[in-house]
């Protein structure tokens, strides 16, 4: 059990200023494994103080030196690879591998690809008879959820660093021990006093406060569309800007013409990730009528692999969800699915064998899945499929763009010019074609409601800058 009275403010450990505490309970035995001080207005206060105090100087701090101290972060995290994974796989559930893998190698290269970045960014450029400079937006406020944890907080965080902003950081309550590991990283890489703030505590005190805040220019949010709408709401009151990465319903379409085994093990195997817990995950799987029952029966197949078990263990591939109510909230969804009439092929509301304790739910397919049904309409966010049968490559479309979402998706077909056609169609910010590959320079974010602005490269530099014109 680790306790913990600090937030680091202004290059230091400072304590917090009330004795409310937020507790970290491990998903697998729920057992509470650490305590962190629940930050209130005073800390994001004293945060956003510090992060405007050093806000001018780092702004002109030369790119390369900004670069170097990014580049020492990015050493840093890679330095505590292990420790990260273990930390990861205990408040969040993750296997170790995956932890390994996805939570600390992915985010560590994200780091190292914006140190990179510096070497070649234009600030300034000349059009017509002005110069443009693309300025630092100021203080930055992060809000970032638990899924990813550290991907999350390096996805907002380093941009707004490297493009000369300072930040303050509302990590998710649930995972707050990586967002320690990041502040000591960052600490370590030699940063300058108040460069970088962390405020642990709860979305609606510490993050309300933050996303309210006057010495706030920017608030940068990821996590539920529902909390996405409230920070909008507050930001509009005093005309902040907004970056959200919400939620996401994305299809999985599988043209009559792919290699049906590889896009169903692969697309199964998408889901189940991280328990299910993906904001990009293809958690609605589209199959032509004629091959549909065999794609059912593959998936079915394929799902059985992924038994409930503990994150610690190497041969384990699905640890349990991060929290209960996260747990409750995706048995509803599949009880849900059951009473509307879905065809339940593999899972189901129980709780797995053997596994009543801690926050596991069965790796579930559903099939006859229609575009009406709750379970095709909503995020789930938990291991969860629900395969959907399509008449034509037209139908297909309609039901891919159905939602209100539009983060990410995936096409497969014989031919990869016919996947692309598709996915030009779709309203989408992000689609895999054949399977893809993780892309850190590639931008991120979602058209519709699942968001408002991009992540990652240089599209995710961007967000973090302001434009100013010089005419001469
Ligand atoms: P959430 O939106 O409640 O929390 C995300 C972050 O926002 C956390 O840091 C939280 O403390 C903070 N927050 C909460 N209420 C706030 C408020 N009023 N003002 C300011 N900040 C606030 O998400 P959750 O409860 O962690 O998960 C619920 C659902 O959100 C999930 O089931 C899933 O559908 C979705 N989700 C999406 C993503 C994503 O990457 N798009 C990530 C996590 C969760």
């Amino acid at each position: 059990m680790q306790t913990h009275y600090g937030m680091y403010i202004d290059g230091e450990w400072r304590q917090a200023a009330g004795p409310d505490r937020v507790e970290v309970v491990n998903p697998v035995d729920e057992r509470v494994i650490a305590s962190v001080p629940a930050g209130t207005a005073e800390d994001v206060d004293r945060a956003v103080r510090a992060a405007r105090a050093a806000f001018r100087d780092w702004a002109e701090t030369p790119p390369a030196e900004r670069a170097a101290r990014i580049a020492a972060l990015s050493e840093q995290l890679s330095g505590r690879r292990e420790e990260i994974a273990r930390t990861v796989t205990a408040e969040l559930g993750a296997p170790l591998a995956f932890s390994g893998k996805v939570h600390t190698d992915m985010p560590t290269a994200v780091a190292a690809s914006y140190a990179k970045l510096l070497e070649t960014y234009e600030f300034t450029e000349k059009v017509g008879n002005s110069v443009v400079h693309h300025e630092p937006m100021g203080v930055v406020g992060a809000i970032t959820p638990w899924n990813y944890p550290l991907h999350q907080i390096v996805a907002k965080v380093v941009p707004a660093l490297a493009a000369g902003c300072t930040v303050v950081l509302k990590p998710a309550e649930d995972t707050p021990m990586v967002a320690r590991i990041f502040a000591e990283a960052v600490h370590d890489a030699g940063f300058p006093a108040g460069v970088f703030n962390l405020v642990t505590g709860l979305g609606p005190v510490a993050g309300q406060a933050l996303a309210e805040h006057d010495g706030v220019d920017l608030v940068s949010f990821t996590g539920s569309t529902a909390v996405g709408k409230l920070i909008a709401a507050t930001a509009a009151r005093s005309v902040k800007r907004v970056a959200l990465e919400l939620g996401g319903k994305s299809a999985n379409v599988i043209l009559p013409s792919a290699d049906l085994g590889r896009a169903v093990n692969i697309g199964i195997a998408n889901v189940m990730a991280n328990s299910g817990q993906t904001c990009s995950a293809w958690t609605r799987m589209l199959v032509d009528a004629d091959r549909y029952e065999e794609a059912v029966e593959l998936a079915r197949a394929t799902a059985a692999k992924y038994v409930p078990g503990d994150p610690t263990d190497p041969d384990t591939r699905l640890g349990p969800l991060v929290n209960a109510k996260q747990r409750d909230r995706v048995r509803g969804y599949i009880a849900t699915g059951v009473q509307q009439g879905a065809r339940l092929v593999a899972g189901g509301p129980e709780a797995p064998e053997g596994r009543e304790r801690g926050y596991f739910v069965r790796p579930t397919v559903f099939a006859d899945v229609t575009p009406h049904m709750t379970i095709a309409q909503e995020e789930i966010f938990g291991p969860v499929v629900s395969i959907m049968r399509y008449e034509n490559e037209e139908q297909a479309l309609e039901i891919a763009n159905g939602t209100v979402y539009g983060l990410a998706g995936a096409v497969w077909a014989a031919d990869e010019a016919e996947a692309v056609e598709f996915a030009r169609r779709m309203e989408t910010g992000q689609v895999d074609i054949n399977g893809g590959r993780f892309n850190p320079l590639a931008p991120f974010g979602g058209y519709k409601q699942s968001g408002i602005g991009r992540e990652l490269g240089s599209h995710g530099l961007a967000e973090f800058l302001q434009t100013k014109s010089l005419q001469f």
